[in-house]
């Protein structure tokens, strides 16, 4: 049986989940970014949904929103609160049982997806959430916010997984790529998703 198409709707950013390093970077300029993203989001009256901590990215990005009157809710799963330092000013912190409920409960909240730089904790959570889209359990875009090309070896390795033929199905059409925080948010809202099939529901990722 063919599986059902789900209906195209338009991109309205209430809230942003975004993905990002737990630690600072070794540029001063990706604490920037995170810290404009935050503002800017905060600003546009669009709540900011993140993994919830207070260290590096996560913390400089969640203060920014923070001290400029924005929404800011974190998700972490409860082993991670005193590893992870939770932030606790948040507008609210939901600690939940595990790293997949947290993934989970980010993708439910949020209207689209930011990914800033940042580790392999920050590449899972940007992978996963991007092969929910392949698979139809969401129809929501992916931007990857750059500063100092931090994106481009991984741009040129998924340009080199589809010439080799292993990008079906055009994943690449819910990935946006932008330098400036403003673009990229103008880019989400006027983002019209590819037709996909429903492969998969979030239960069953
Ligand atoms: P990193 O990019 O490694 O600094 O990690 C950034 C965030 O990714 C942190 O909040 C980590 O808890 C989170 N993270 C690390 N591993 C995973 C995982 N397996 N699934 C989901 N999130 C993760």
């Amino acid at each position: 049986m063919t599986p059902p198409t789900l209906p195209v709707t338009p991109v309205v950013l209430q809230r942003v989940g975004v993905y990002c390093g737990g630690n600072d970077g070794a540029r001063p300029a990706y604490v920037a970014l995170a810290r404009t993203l935050g503002q800017t989001l905060a600003r546009r009256g669009i709540g900011l949904v993140y993994g919830g901590g207070r260290t590096g990215l996560m913390g400089a990005m969640a203060d920014a929103a923070l001290a400029a009157g924005g929404e800011v809710i974190g998700v972490m799963p409860h082993g991670l609160v005193e590893r992870e330092v939770a932030h606790r000013e948040l507008t609210h912190l939901h600690i939940v049982d595990s790293m997949h409920e947290r993934k989970a409960m980010m993708a439910s909240l949020a209207d689209a997806f930011i990914t800033l730089p940042g580790g392999i904790g920050t590449l899972e959570e940007f992978f996963e959430t991007w092969t929910w889209a392949q698979l139809g359990v969401h129809r929501k875009p992916m931007g990857l916010l750059d500063v100092d090309g931090f994106w481009e070896p991984l741009l040129s390795m998924l340009a080199y997984m589809d010439s080799e033929g292993f990008l079906r199905g055009n994943p690449r059409a819910w990935l946006l790529h932008e330098h400036h925080v403003e673009r990229l948010l103008v880019a989400l809202e006027a983002f019209v998703a590819p037709e996909v099939r429903t492969w998969a529901r979030l239960s069953e990722t």
